[in-house]
């Protein structure tokens, strides 16, 4: 399963490149503020920052958050996202 490339952009347009992640168990306090560049991640080497499926194995756009590296690790080893939906 994969984002299609039109996904990322547009939800890289939404995210303004910053880090999507409203994830409760994540050290920041809402939503976090880490920045990211289109250019930091390309198809076959994720860089700066991964597309993430909040729910299960749906590709649409409203189930991908741009996480950066640490909350996309911290989401992925943790039992999964867990958000607050504040973005919504
Ligand atoms: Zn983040
Ligand atoms: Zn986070």
């Amino acid at each position: 399963m994969a984002f299609s490339r039109d996904v990322l952009m547009v939800a890289f347009r939404r995210s303004e490149g910053r880090c999507e992640c409203t994830n409760e168990r994540c050290e920041h306090t809402g939503r976090c503020q880490a920045r990211f560049e289109w250019a930091g991640r390309t198809m076959s080497a994720p860089r700066d920052w991964e597309a993430h499926p909040i729910h299960g194995d749906d590709d649409s756009l409203e189930n991908c958050a741009l996480l950066c590296i640490p909350c996309h690790n911290r989401v992925a080893s943790a039992s999964g996202w867990d958000a607050t939906d504040s973005t919504r």
